[in-house]
């Protein structure tokens, strides 16, 4: 592939044949996009022959950094080898065997069985899919509810649109489906009465959850939805003691517990995965993203044995369990998951996280954290965001609509660094590739200091 382009004529071909995801449909077709051509590490360079330190990394999916050639050597050899072949009817491939038995290997005992397929929402809406098979076997075809919540991000397929919990994905959708229910968001920091603990406060959130579970029949809910951090939601740290008391609610009621490992596994809190990190026992996990680095579309959706037993045993009334894609499995996406598995841990680079993801956060409070204007910088490791505020002493956000937080990163973007608005508006969220290097978290930290300096400066 060449490496200079006619940006112009790409431009105008891109307005007139794409739409975009999640874009403003107009805004792309009369100002143009902006076309990604190279990759090193921690950078992206456009066709413009702009280059800049991606603190996203990408949709926070870019786990071992761009242009690893072992990616690509991978996938070159899974394709020369085979290319394709489906695995419905108990058809397999050498590649998802050995990748499946890598990937148990890393799960908690109780979790043995895997499900591919290509996206992080196709694992949550077949999760879903799944909790109803399962309960319909156990003969409560009525346990079909999910409950997710306020603010979360799960993916934008008709299912996982719904359990996704901003405004933005339902409006003109008809969504979110009936089976849906979105419960508190656990954010300690805005919705914390003044005078109660986090612990109070996560013990509250348990109790609004089993209240809604009651409101709405134990016996119509199948299972409970949550990412260990939440990611686009607002990079949503649990306060202390949220998840043994959510957990302890959904035992008692035989409601699953479904964890959203999209954007937290592989990595990018500084261990393997997020339900490690915040003691949870998840009956199923998703996992998207981060296990091939975005280098492939793929996912993994994982069972707890006692749902797989249920499956095994269903076989001899339902026969075949009929849902699968043509991509489930795929050779050179599994073989492209096992070079970034060698890379992660080969190179150390979830010690990495944890380390320099640290430092990274050290210096960021140095740099902003007594900021009139910040209210709070939160996050783990390789995920943060910054919570901006009109008046942090009365805790009063900014106005949406002079959008605050996309201009700070148009102005940290124009020093050489991407940060990302979160949808909710109003906080700046980082997620960069875990081969970060020191030098480079510097780089991120004097970026934002300058952008954001420059924005408070000019507000009226
Ligand atoms: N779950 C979480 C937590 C996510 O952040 C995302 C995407 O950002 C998804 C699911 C959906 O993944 P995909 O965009 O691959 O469908």
């Amino acid at each position: 592939m060449p490496t200079s382009y006619d940006s112009d004529r790409l431009k105008k071909a891109n307005s007139a044949n794409i739409l975009h995801p999640a874009s403003v449909v107009a805004d792309v077709a009369t100002k143009g996009p902006r076309i990604i051509a190279t990759g090193k590490g921690c950078f992206i360079t456009d066709t413009d022959g702009k280059r800049q330190l991606d603190g996203v990394g990408g949709l926070w999916c870019m786990n071992i950094g761009y242009g690893r050639p072992e990616i690509g050597d991978a996938m070159k050899k899974a394709s020369d080898q085979l290319g394709y072949f489906h695995t419905f009817g108990g058809h397999s491939n050498p590649a998802q065997i050995e990748l499946a038995e890598r990937l148990v290997a890393k799960m908690p005992d109780h979790i043995n069985k895997v499900f591919f397929g290509s996206s992080g929402s196709d694992a949550n809406d077949s999760l879903m899919k799944i909790v109803w098979y399962y309960n319909g076997l156990r003969g409560k075809p009525e346990k079909r509810k999910i409950i997710s919540r306020k603010q979360a991000y799960h993916g934008t397929t008709i299912a996982s649109a719904s359990l996704t919990g901003l405004a933005s994905f339902h409006r003109n959708f008809g969504l979110p489906l009936t089976e849906v229910k979105h419960t508190s968001l656990p954010h300690y920091y805005r919705e914390g009465k003044p005078g109660e603990s986090e612990q109070d406060f996560s013990n509250r959130l348990a109790r609004e959850l089993e209240d809604m579970i009651i409101a709405e029949g134990p016996e119509t809910v199948g299972a409970f939805i949550a990412e260990p951090i939440m990611g686009a939601g607002g990079v949503i740290t649990p306060p202390e003691g949220y998840f043994p008391a959510v957990q302890k609610v959904l035992k008692k009621h035989d409601i699953l517990f479904i964890c959203d490992e999209v954007v937290c596994g592989f990595g990018r809190l500084g261990d393997w995965f997020g339900h490690r990190v915040y003691d949870i026992r998840p009956d199923m996990i998703a996992t998207a993203k981060g296990i091939t680095s975005g280098y492939f579309p793929l996912s993994a959706a994982f069972i707890s044995d006692d749902i797989w037993n249920v499956l095994r045993d269903g076989s001899a009334t339902l026969g075949a369990f009929a849902h699968g894609f043509t991509y489930s499995g795929h050779p050179v996406g599994c073989a492209a998951a096992m070079a970034n598995l060698d890379i992660l841990e080969n190179e150390n680079l979830i010690g990495n996280a944890a380390e320099v993801g640290a430092y990274l956060h050290k210096s960021l409070a140095e740099a902003l954290g007594d900021h009139a204007h910040v209210g709070e910088i939160r996050g783990h490791a390789m995920i943060g965001a910054i919570q901006l505020m009109a008046d942090r002493d009365t805790k009063t956000g900014f106005d949406l609509k002079h959008k605050i937080a996309a201009r700070c990163v148009a102005a940290i973007g124009e020093l050489g660094v991407i940060y990302r608005p979160l949808p909710t508006a109003d906080s700046i969220a980082f997620s960069p590739p875990l081969c970060l290097t020191r030098g480079e978290a510097d780089q991120m930290v004097d970026a934002l200091h300058k952008g954001f300096h420059q924005v408070m400066g000019n507000l009226s």
